[in-house]
Protein backbone atom coordinates (compact mmCIF):
# COMPACT_ATOMS: atom_id res chain seq x y z
CA UNK A 1 0.00 0.00 0.00
CA UNK A 2 1.41 3.43 -1.23
CA UNK A 3 0.41 6.85 0.58
CA UNK A 4 -1.03 7.99 -2.76
CA UNK A 5 -3.59 4.95 -2.10
CA UNK A 6 -3.65 5.80 1.61
CA UNK A 7 -5.21 9.16 0.75
CA UNK A 8 -7.02 7.51 -1.82
CA UNK A 9 -8.96 5.45 0.73
CA UNK A 10 -9.08 8.64 3.17
CA UNK A 11 -10.82 10.64 0.56
CA UNK A 12 -13.06 8.48 -1.42
CA UNK A 13 -14.08 5.29 0.94
CA UNK A 14 -13.74 6.14 4.33
CA UNK A 15 -16.31 8.37 5.06
CA UNK A 16 -19.39 6.40 4.47
CA UNK A 17 -22.49 8.06 2.75
CA UNK A 18 -24.55 5.86 5.88
CA UNK A 19 -23.37 5.93 9.00
CA UNK A 20 -25.39 2.69 11.10
CA UNK A 21 -26.27 2.29 14.84
CA UNK A 22 -25.04 -1.60 14.33
CA UNK A 23 -21.59 -0.54 13.38
CA UNK A 24 -19.13 -0.77 16.14
CA UNK A 25 -16.55 0.48 14.21
CA UNK A 26 -16.20 0.73 10.87
CA UNK A 27 -13.73 1.76 8.03
CA UNK A 28 -10.27 2.44 9.26
CA UNK A 29 -8.86 -0.44 11.80
CA UNK A 30 -8.04 -3.69 10.56
CA UNK A 31 -11.47 -5.32 10.78
CA UNK A 32 -14.97 -3.42 11.02
CA UNK A 33 -16.91 -4.75 14.23
CA UNK A 34 -20.73 -5.26 13.49
CA UNK A 35 -23.32 -5.69 16.00
CA UNK A 36 -25.93 -8.43 14.62
CA UNK A 37 -29.37 -7.70 15.81
CA UNK A 38 -30.33 -10.76 18.34
CA UNK A 39 -32.85 -13.11 16.49
CA UNK A 40 -31.64 -12.02 12.83
CA UNK A 41 -29.21 -14.22 11.14
CA UNK A 42 -26.39 -13.08 8.72
CA UNK A 43 -27.15 -13.52 4.91
CA UNK A 44 -23.50 -12.71 2.69
CA UNK A 45 -23.40 -12.40 -0.63
CA UNK A 46 -20.12 -11.19 -3.09
CA UNK A 47 -19.96 -10.09 -6.58
CA UNK A 48 -17.34 -8.53 -9.05
CA UNK A 49 -17.63 -6.44 -12.29
CA UNK A 50 -14.71 -6.51 -13.87
CA UNK A 51 -13.85 -4.19 -16.60
CA UNK A 52 -14.25 -5.68 -20.36
CA UNK A 53 -16.11 -8.80 -19.32
CA UNK A 54 -19.14 -7.34 -16.68
CA UNK A 55 -18.92 -3.48 -18.12
CA UNK A 56 -18.03 -1.74 -21.31
CA UNK A 57 -15.12 0.45 -21.21
CA UNK A 58 -16.08 3.82 -21.16
CA UNK A 59 -19.38 3.04 -19.10
CA UNK A 60 -20.45 5.84 -17.56
CA UNK A 61 -18.80 5.99 -13.38
CA UNK A 62 -21.96 7.32 -11.59
CA UNK A 63 -23.87 4.21 -12.97
CA UNK A 64 -21.19 1.86 -12.42
CA UNK A 65 -20.51 2.67 -9.17
CA UNK A 66 -24.71 2.26 -9.10
CA UNK A 67 -24.55 -1.14 -10.15
CA UNK A 68 -21.49 -2.61 -7.70
CA UNK A 69 -24.18 -2.39 -5.08
CA UNK A 70 -26.87 -2.89 -7.00
CA UNK A 71 -25.69 -6.24 -8.24
CA UNK A 72 -24.98 -7.47 -4.46
CA UNK A 73 -28.71 -6.11 -3.36
CA UNK A 74 -30.41 -8.06 -6.21
CA UNK A 75 -28.74 -11.12 -4.36
CA UNK A 76 -29.68 -10.07 -0.57
CA UNK A 77 -33.56 -9.24 -2.25
CA UNK A 78 -33.99 -12.78 -3.94
CA UNK A 79 -33.12 -14.10 -0.08
CA UNK A 80 -35.75 -12.00 1.56
CA UNK A 81 -32.53 -10.06 3.54
CA UNK A 82 -32.79 -6.63 4.53
CA UNK A 83 -29.22 -4.98 3.54
CA UNK A 84 -27.37 -3.52 6.08
CA UNK A 85 -23.57 -3.52 5.54
CA UNK A 86 -20.76 -3.58 2.48
CA UNK A 87 -17.20 -4.19 1.79
CA UNK A 88 -15.78 -3.06 -1.61
CA UNK A 89 -12.55 -4.46 -2.98
CA UNK A 90 -11.13 -1.65 -6.04
CA UNK A 91 -8.83 -2.52 -8.15
CA UNK A 92 -7.41 0.39 -10.36
CA UNK A 93 -5.00 1.11 -13.06
CA UNK A 94 -4.14 4.49 -11.51
CA UNK A 95 -5.84 7.52 -9.88
CA UNK A 96 -8.36 9.70 -11.17
CA UNK A 97 -10.29 11.14 -8.97
CA UNK A 98 -13.03 12.87 -10.75
CA UNK A 99 -13.73 9.35 -12.19
CA UNK A 100 -13.79 8.02 -8.99
CA UNK A 101 -15.82 10.77 -7.12
CA UNK A 102 -18.71 10.04 -9.49
CA UNK A 103 -18.12 6.31 -9.23
CA UNK A 104 -18.87 7.24 -5.57
CA UNK A 105 -21.75 9.36 -6.11
CA UNK A 106 -23.29 6.45 -7.63
CA UNK A 107 -22.64 3.80 -5.12
CA UNK A 108 -23.49 6.23 -2.04
CA UNK A 109 -26.88 7.18 -3.73
CA UNK A 110 -27.80 3.63 -3.53
CA UNK A 111 -26.19 3.22 -0.35
CA UNK A 112 -28.37 5.61 1.37
CA UNK A 113 -31.56 4.75 -0.33
CA UNK A 114 -31.18 1.26 1.01
CA UNK A 115 -29.16 2.17 4.19
CA UNK A 116 -26.18 0.68 3.32
CA UNK A 117 -23.30 1.45 5.38
CA UNK A 118 -19.43 0.87 3.54
CA UNK A 119 -17.62 -0.22 6.44
CA UNK A 120 -14.21 -1.54 4.76
CA UNK A 121 -12.32 -2.63 2.31
CA UNK A 122 -9.30 -3.01 0.08
CA UNK A 123 -7.82 -0.92 -2.32
CA UNK A 124 -5.18 -2.29 -5.24
CA UNK A 125 -3.51 -1.60 -8.25
CA UNK A 126 -4.03 -3.39 -11.28
CA UNK A 127 -6.91 -3.76 -14.67
CA UNK A 128 -9.75 -2.41 -13.50
CA UNK A 129 -11.89 -4.74 -11.45
CA UNK A 130 -14.26 -4.04 -8.33
CA UNK A 131 -15.45 -6.63 -5.80
CA UNK A 132 -18.73 -5.72 -3.08
CA UNK A 133 -19.54 -7.86 -0.17
CA UNK A 134 -22.90 -7.01 1.07
CA UNK A 135 -24.37 -8.10 4.38
CA UNK A 136 -28.04 -8.18 5.00
CA UNK A 137 -30.39 -9.74 7.91
CA UNK A 138 -33.27 -12.09 7.90
CA UNK A 139 -35.39 -13.60 10.50
CA UNK A 140 -34.54 -17.11 11.01
CA UNK A 141 -36.42 -19.50 9.15
CA UNK A 142 -37.77 -16.69 6.64
CA UNK A 143 -35.00 -16.70 4.24
CA UNK A 144 -35.94 -17.23 0.19
CA UNK A 145 -33.86 -20.34 -1.15
CA UNK A 146 -33.86 -21.90 -4.34
CA UNK A 147 -35.01 -25.58 -2.89
CA UNK A 148 -38.14 -24.73 -1.85
CA UNK A 149 -40.40 -24.69 -5.22
CA UNK A 150 -42.63 -27.73 -6.09
CA UNK A 151 -45.42 -28.76 -8.35
CA UNK A 152 -48.55 -26.94 -8.58
CA UNK A 153 -46.66 -23.48 -7.68
CA UNK A 154 -47.04 -20.51 -9.64
CA UNK A 155 -43.82 -19.02 -11.19
CA UNK A 156 -43.49 -15.01 -10.95
CA UNK A 157 -41.45 -12.41 -12.16
CA UNK A 158 -40.87 -8.56 -11.03
CA UNK A 159 -40.27 -5.92 -13.41
CA UNK A 160 -39.21 -6.33 -17.16
CA UNK A 161 -37.23 -9.14 -18.91
CA UNK A 162 -34.33 -8.37 -21.62
CA UNK A 163 -34.18 -4.94 -21.74
CA UNK A 164 -30.34 -4.97 -20.52
CA UNK A 165 -29.60 -7.14 -23.15
CA UNK A 166 -31.80 -5.47 -25.99
CA UNK A 167 -29.06 -2.58 -24.36
CA UNK A 168 -25.67 -4.65 -24.92
CA UNK A 169 -26.57 -5.70 -27.83
CA UNK A 170 -27.31 -2.12 -29.61
CA UNK A 171 -24.25 -0.93 -27.48
CA UNK A 172 -21.58 -3.53 -29.06
CA UNK A 173 -23.26 -3.15 -32.31
CA UNK A 174 -22.01 0.34 -32.06
CA UNK A 175 -25.58 1.63 -32.01
CA UNK A 176 -25.30 5.52 -30.51
CA UNK A 177 -29.11 5.65 -30.29
CA UNK A 178 -29.56 3.84 -27.70
CA UNK A 179 -32.57 5.07 -25.69
CA UNK A 180 -31.62 5.83 -22.20
CA UNK A 181 -34.71 3.74 -20.62
CA UNK A 182 -33.17 0.97 -22.18
CA UNK A 183 -29.73 1.92 -21.21
CA UNK A 184 -30.67 2.10 -17.65
CA UNK A 185 -32.16 -1.45 -17.47
CA UNK A 186 -27.85 -2.43 -18.05
CA UNK A 187 -26.32 0.07 -16.01
CA UNK A 188 -28.44 0.85 -13.32
CA UNK A 189 -30.64 -1.69 -12.46
CA UNK A 190 -33.01 -1.34 -9.51
CA UNK A 191 -32.25 -4.23 -7.12
CA UNK A 192 -36.02 -5.42 -5.82
CA UNK A 193 -34.97 -5.05 -1.90
CA UNK A 194 -38.44 -4.03 -0.59
CA UNK A 195 -40.30 -6.78 -2.71
CA UNK A 196 -37.90 -9.71 -1.76
CA UNK A 197 -38.84 -8.39 1.92
CA UNK A 198 -42.09 -8.87 1.08
CA UNK A 199 -42.05 -11.84 -0.31
CA UNK A 200 -40.35 -13.76 2.39
CA UNK A 201 -42.75 -15.73 4.18
CA UNK A 202 -45.30 -15.94 0.43
CA UNK A 203 -43.04 -17.40 -1.80
CA UNK A 204 -41.60 -20.73 -1.91
CA UNK A 205 -38.64 -19.88 -3.52
CA UNK A 206 -36.65 -17.02 -5.42
CA UNK A 207 -33.53 -16.27 -7.62
CA UNK A 208 -32.25 -12.73 -9.13
CA UNK A 209 -31.89 -12.83 -13.22
CA UNK A 210 -28.40 -11.88 -13.37
CA UNK A 211 -27.65 -14.83 -15.75
CA UNK A 212 -30.75 -15.29 -18.01
CA UNK A 213 -34.52 -16.77 -16.59
CA UNK A 214 -33.72 -19.80 -18.75
CA UNK A 215 -30.19 -20.57 -16.64
CA UNK A 216 -31.39 -19.01 -13.43
CA UNK A 217 -34.74 -20.92 -13.63
CA UNK A 218 -32.74 -24.11 -13.82
CA UNK A 219 -30.78 -23.53 -11.02
CA UNK A 220 -34.08 -23.34 -9.11
CA UNK A 221 -35.26 -26.74 -10.77
CA UNK A 222 -31.98 -28.70 -9.92
CA UNK A 223 -32.43 -27.25 -6.12
CA UNK A 224 -36.01 -27.92 -5.79
CA UNK A 225 -35.98 -31.07 -7.91
CA UNK A 226 -38.96 -29.95 -10.31
CA UNK A 227 -39.26 -28.74 -13.95
CA UNK A 228 -41.71 -26.17 -15.26
CA UNK A 229 -43.39 -24.60 -17.61
CA UNK A 230 -43.29 -20.81 -19.15
CA UNK A 231 -45.42 -19.50 -21.21
CA UNK A 232 -43.48 -17.16 -23.82
CA UNK A 233 -46.39 -14.95 -24.28
CA UNK A 234 -46.89 -13.80 -20.78
CA UNK A 235 -43.33 -12.42 -20.23
CA UNK A 236 -42.91 -8.49 -19.67
CA UNK A 237 -41.44 -6.59 -21.90
CA UNK A 238 -40.53 -2.97 -22.30
CA UNK A 239 -42.20 -1.67 -25.74
CA UNK A 240 -38.48 -1.23 -27.06
CA UNK A 241 -37.19 -4.67 -26.04
CA UNK A 242 -40.52 -5.87 -28.05
CA UNK A 243 -39.17 -4.07 -30.71
CA UNK A 244 -35.73 -5.12 -30.83
CA UNK A 245 -36.96 -9.08 -30.44
CA UNK A 246 -38.82 -7.92 -33.73
CA UNK A 247 -36.12 -6.38 -35.77
CA UNK A 248 -33.92 -9.05 -35.31
CA UNK A 249 -36.59 -11.79 -35.01
CA UNK A 250 -35.20 -12.98 -31.42
CA UNK A 251 -37.35 -14.34 -30.09
CA UNK A 252 -34.97 -15.95 -27.09
CA UNK A 253 -33.78 -12.78 -26.07
CA UNK A 254 -35.67 -12.24 -22.71
CA UNK A 255 -35.17 -15.73 -21.71
CA UNK A 256 -31.07 -15.77 -22.14
CA UNK A 257 -29.80 -12.24 -21.97
CA UNK A 258 -28.66 -11.64 -18.73
CA UNK A 259 -27.95 -8.57 -16.19
CA UNK A 260 -32.04 -7.87 -15.59
CA UNK A 261 -31.53 -8.48 -11.70
CA UNK A 262 -35.57 -8.84 -11.51
CA UNK A 263 -36.49 -11.78 -8.62
CA UNK A 264 -38.27 -15.31 -10.05
CA UNK A 265 -39.99 -16.52 -7.59
CA UNK A 266 -42.50 -19.09 -7.31
CA UNK A 267 -45.88 -19.05 -4.63
CA UNK A 268 -47.74 -21.69 -3.86
CA UNK A 269 -51.71 -22.03 -4.20
CA UNK A 270 -52.01 -21.66 -0.16
CA UNK A 271 -50.14 -18.55 -0.24
CA UNK A 272 -51.44 -16.70 -3.80
CA UNK A 273 -53.99 -15.05 -1.95
CA UNK A 274 -51.14 -13.52 0.41
CA UNK A 275 -49.39 -12.44 -2.51
CA UNK A 276 -52.49 -10.30 -3.94
CA UNK A 277 -52.70 -8.73 -0.56
CA UNK A 278 -49.15 -7.46 -0.28
CA UNK A 279 -49.31 -6.26 -4.19
CA UNK A 280 -50.32 -3.25 -3.92
CA UNK A 281 -47.43 -2.47 -1.37
CA UNK A 282 -44.57 -3.68 -4.10
CA UNK A 283 -41.98 -0.84 -5.23
CA UNK A 284 -42.46 -3.08 -8.82
CA UNK A 285 -44.94 -4.89 -11.10
CA UNK A 286 -45.15 -8.84 -10.85
CA UNK A 287 -45.79 -11.13 -13.64
CA UNK A 288 -46.70 -14.99 -13.73
CA UNK A 289 -45.17 -16.43 -16.23
CA UNK A 290 -45.65 -20.11 -15.82
CA UNK A 291 -45.67 -22.76 -13.27
CA UNK A 292 -44.12 -25.23 -11.67
CA UNK A 293 -44.38 -28.96 -12.69
CA UNK A 294 -43.24 -33.03 -11.42
CA UNK A 295 -41.64 -33.53 -14.85
CA UNK A 296 -38.24 -32.53 -14.94
CA UNK A 297 -37.03 -29.76 -17.77
CA UNK A 298 -37.67 -26.73 -18.49
CA UNK A 299 -40.23 -26.03 -21.36
CA UNK A 300 -41.09 -23.37 -22.96
CA UNK A 301 -44.32 -22.93 -24.85
CA UNK A 302 -45.25 -20.37 -27.43
CA UNK A 303 -49.14 -18.48 -27.45
CA UNK A 304 -50.05 -21.07 -29.81
CA UNK A 305 -49.20 -23.74 -27.52
CA UNK A 306 -45.70 -25.27 -29.27
CA UNK A 307 -43.09 -26.06 -27.74
CA UNK A 308 -39.70 -23.85 -28.01
CA UNK A 309 -36.50 -24.90 -27.50
CA UNK A 310 -33.86 -21.73 -26.10
CA UNK A 311 -30.00 -21.52 -26.45
CA UNK A 312 -27.87 -21.67 -23.32
CA UNK A 313 -27.60 -18.75 -21.28
CA UNK A 314 -24.87 -17.00 -20.40
CA UNK A 315 -21.73 -19.21 -18.61
CA UNK A 316 -18.31 -17.17 -17.98
CA UNK A 317 -17.04 -20.48 -18.64
CA UNK A 318 -18.49 -21.90 -21.18
CA UNK A 319 -16.05 -21.09 -24.07
CA UNK A 320 -12.83 -18.13 -24.63
CA UNK A 321 -13.95 -15.34 -25.44
P1 LIG B 1 -5.04 -3.65 5.97
O1 LIG B 1 -3.67 -3.48 5.38
O2 LIG B 1 -5.04 -3.79 7.48
O3 LIG B 1 -5.87 -4.68 5.31
P2 LIG B 1 -5.73 -1.37 4.45
O4 LIG B 1 -4.54 -0.49 4.53
O5 LIG B 1 -5.94 -2.20 3.23
O6 LIG B 1 -5.81 -2.26 5.75
O7 LIG B 1 -7.04 -0.45 4.63
C1 LIG B 1 -7.11 0.49 5.68
C2 LIG B 1 -8.56 0.70 6.05
O8 LIG B 1 -9.27 1.26 4.95
C3 LIG B 1 -9.29 -0.60 6.42
O9 LIG B 1 -10.19 -0.32 7.47
C4 LIG B 1 -10.03 -0.94 5.16
O10 LIG B 1 -11.20 -1.68 5.44
C5 LIG B 1 -10.35 0.42 4.58
N1 LIG B 1 -10.44 0.39 3.09
C6 LIG B 1 -9.44 0.15 2.20
N2 LIG B 1 -9.89 0.20 0.93
C7 LIG B 1 -11.21 0.46 1.02
C8 LIG B 1 -12.26 0.60 0.08
N3 LIG B 1 -12.06 0.48 -1.24
N4 LIG B 1 -13.50 0.84 0.54
C9 LIG B 1 -13.74 0.93 1.87
N5 LIG B 1 -12.81 0.82 2.80
C10 LIG B 1 -11.56 0.58 2.42
MG1 LIG C 1 -4.56 -5.04 8.73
Amino acid sequence: MTGGEFSLIDNFFASPAVTRADVSLGCGDDCALLDIPPGRQLAVTMDSLVAGRHFLPGTDPWRLGWKVLAVNLSDLAAMGAEPAWATLAVTLPGIDESWLGAFMEGFSTLARQHAVQLVGGDTTRGPMAFTLQAHGLVEPGRALLRSGARPGDALYVTGTLGGAGAALRQLLAGDEEVSDSLRRRLEQPEPRVGTGRSLAGIASACIDLSDGLAGDLQHVLDASGCGAMVELDRLPLMQETRAFMQRYDDWQLPITAGDDYELLFTVPPSREEALRAVLPALDCEVTRIGRIESDPGLRFVDETGIMRRPGHAWDHFADED
